[in-house]
């Protein structure tokens, strides 16, 4: 099995996530006491957050791009990137690496599709719902994306004033309801927890259309990919 780096920290909550799926997805895959080769390159959330609220994707880009190397050169074999948002510099950071990296709009979009979905909403971070890095990806794949149109402050504050930092309310879960209500009132077959946060509020008992979890998603794809 190939070793897999993982750019973590982003938020550091869902980076155990992460760490926890990829170790039972090994497990799963080949049983007995196997787990997940992986080297962790968890970040301080808190300057990239700035860097995100500045709109400096550019130095966003060059520092993720710098840790990306690094895993590589410390022996890791695919890359994987934990959150959403920053796939906004995807570009930047697989522009000099030499090992594959598993974007996660990727296998997002296999399980939609495999699912028989083509109008799908989108739950995430402001930039993730509103800039053209991520729906573009689902466009191209075959996919129609649809994001709240009221509610996109809130959900973007709920993730970073309580799920980043492992606060989670009921109060929240129901406003990350109501808007995938209002995406199924639209014509959403389902949904995508566009951030790799959602999870900790929301799954499928929950939702009135069925949640594709990017983090399980992802994390799960990283697996298969070091397998392969
Ligand atoms: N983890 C989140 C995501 O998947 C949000 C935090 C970030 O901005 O990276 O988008």
């Amino acid at each position: 099995m190939k070793t897999i780096g993982l750019i973590g920290g982003m938020s550091w909550e869902s980076t155990a996530h992460y760490y926890r799926v990829l170790n039972q997805q090994a497990a799963r895959e080949l049983g007995g006491l196997h787990s997940a080769p992986l080297i962790v390159h968890s970040l301080d959330f808190a300057p990239i957050a700035q860097l995100q609220a500045d709109g400096d994707w550019e130095a966003a880009g060059a520092l993720l791009a710098d840790v990306a190397k690094r895993l590589q050169t410390a022996g890791a074999e695919i890359i994987g990137l934990a959150t959403n948002t920053m796939h906004m510099v995807a570009d930047a950071i697989t522009r000099d690496l030499d090992v594959p990296f598993v974007h996660i709009a990727d296998p997002t979009s296999a399980a939609l599709l495999a699912d028989g979905f083509s109008t799908v909403g989108l739950l995430g971070t402001r930039f993730t719902m509103e800039m053209d890095f991520y729906r573009d990806r689902l466009m191209t794949r075959g996919l129609t994306t649809l994001i709240p149109e009221v509610d996109r402050t809130n959900l973007n504050a709920i993730i970073y004033q309580e799920l980043c930092r492992g606060i989670i309310r009921e109060e929240s879960r129901r406003i990350y309801v109501s808007a995938i209500e209002r995406l199924a009132a639209r014509g959403a077959e389902a949904v995508i927890l566009g951030c790799t946060e959602i999870t900790m509020l929301i799954d499928d008992d929950v939702s009135p259309i069925p949640v594709y979890d990017t983090t399980d998603l992802h994390a799960k794809a990283l697996i298969a990919a070091a397998l392969s």
